[in-house]
């Protein structure tokens, strides 16, 4: 049996047992989202930093914090316990005291999404479900594709038609049938979700399926666990739906709760400036539905986010704060990363970066401040997208002279 206690809505407070709902039905799907809880002081009693050295480098090393059965949750894996890298060039650079990337562009698919996604399948699986689906813009349709190919599951991935070519093609590899729609992320998302219910697929949308941030928690989690002497005194996370910054936020927050850690991070949540309701909505209170602006960031353009509700609570909670960074600076910040870290962050990722910069100039981080990022995804993920923050090449004839020529000249 899983620790899970009960599901409160982040909305009106409504509690319900396991499986009673998946979102709250009182303030319906789009608000009504619930929230996974679990028996801390039972999980306190055997996750301890005793026992978790003896146990699998993987994610599902927290089983006690996962919403799955002992049988579901396997005991070894190649998910997840991504390095924590030093970078203290890049920190000179933004102008802050210490800098620490944590980079989960090593995942399997080369992104933060696989760990939700391995979740979602370990619990469809103990749910008895055979074919599993999601919208995406990219990550967590990869992701799902990935872990429903190491499970074994049938997967119908529903993508918007501006989805990078490396995630495509990912996708295809993995054998996942690829629902290309025309039209927004919105549309995409809402066809899915009608899908899931005319099909009896297991859905894997992350936000409407509160199993998935607990898959997302393990970041934080990890993040935790690997400072847990050395604590940072901000996490920053790029934020398109909300999931991942909640996510975050509560393993933090539950491994102080059962004392592996004694202390909490403030968090800084980075949206894109041209899309950017979750940072709005943290400063009004209420989130604009419009579903306007656009950004070059894919993986966090979501313009009318589900979990915003969540990502608010987490930052207000942690006495955080949000911050934006524009396409150009996100830009910047790609090659910037390479260069100083050896970190290739896809342009989502190094939104943390930009972010920081933002930050460090508005005051919210000073010339002190110790900083971890979570780089989310690979950069080999967006190619097209890299290659627009990287310049051109020199074309050169095969001759040592044009090599010459270019050496001396840059
Ligand atoms: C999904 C994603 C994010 C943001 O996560 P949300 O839960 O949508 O806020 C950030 N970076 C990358 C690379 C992602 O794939």
């Amino acid at each position: 049996m899983s620790l899970i206690t009960e599901l409160v809505c982040v909305q009106c407070g409504t509690r319900y047992r396991e499986g009673e709902a998946s979102t709250c039905p009182r303030c319906g799907p789009d608000e009504g989202i619930l929230d996974v809880r679990f028996d801390l002081p039972r999980a306190a009693k055997t996750l301890t930093r005793q026992s978790l050295a003896e146990r699998t480098r993987s994610h599902w090393r927290y089983r006690e914090l996962l919403p799955l059965d002992d049988k579901f949750c396997p005991t070894e894996g190649h998910l997840g316990w991504t390095p924590v890298i030093e970078a203290p060039r890049l920190a000179k650079a933004l102008g802050i005291g210490r800098l620490r990337l944590k980079d989960d562009g090593r995942n399997p698919s080369g992104s933060f999404k696989d760990r939700p996604s391995s979740v979602g399948v370990a619990r469809a699986q103990q749910e008895g479900m055979q074919t599993i689906a999601c919208a995406s813009t990219g990550n967590a349709a990869s992701s799902l594709a990935y872990s429903a190919a190491v499970a074994g599951m049938a997967c119908n991935i529903f993508v918007g038609k501006n989805v990078p070519q490396g995630k495509l093609a990912q996708l295809l590899a993995y054998g996942a049938r690829v629902f290309r729609v025309q039209g927004t992320y919105a549309q995409a998302y809402d066809l899915c979700t009608q899908a899931c219910q005319r099909f009896g697929w297991y859905n894997r949308n992350a936000a409407i399926n509160p199993y998935l941030v607990e898959g997302k928690k393990t970041g934080g989690l990890e993040a935790a666990e690997q400072s847990a002497d050395d604590p940072p005194d901000w996490i920053v996370c790029s934020v398109g739906d909300g999931c991942s910054i909640a996510g975050v936020h509560k393993g933090v927050v539950e491994m102080k709760a059962i004392g592996v850690i004694d202390w909490t991070a403030r968090i800084l949540g980075v949206q894109a400036e041209g899309v950017a309701p979750i940072a709005e909505a943290f400063q009004t209170g209420k989130l604009d539905r419009s579903g306007r602006g656009d950004t070059y960031a894919d993986s966090i353009n979501v313009p009318v986010p589900r979990n915003w509700r969540k990502a608010v609570n987490a930052v207000r909670q942690s006495n955080g704060a949000y911050v934006t960074a524009t396409d150009g600076e996100i830009m910047k910040a790609v090659p910037l990363t390479g260069r100083l870290t050896g970190v290739f962050a896809e342009p989502a990722a190094a939104t943390t970066i930009a972010g920081i910069a933002t930050a460090r100039e508005r005051g919210v981080l000073d010339a002190k401040s110790n900083v971890l990022a979570m780089i989310t995804g690979n950069g080999l993920k967006d190619i097209q997208g890299a290659l627009k923050a990287v310049g051109e090449p020199f074309d050169v004839q095969p001759t040592l002279d044009a090599v010459l020529a270019i050496v001396q000249k840059s």
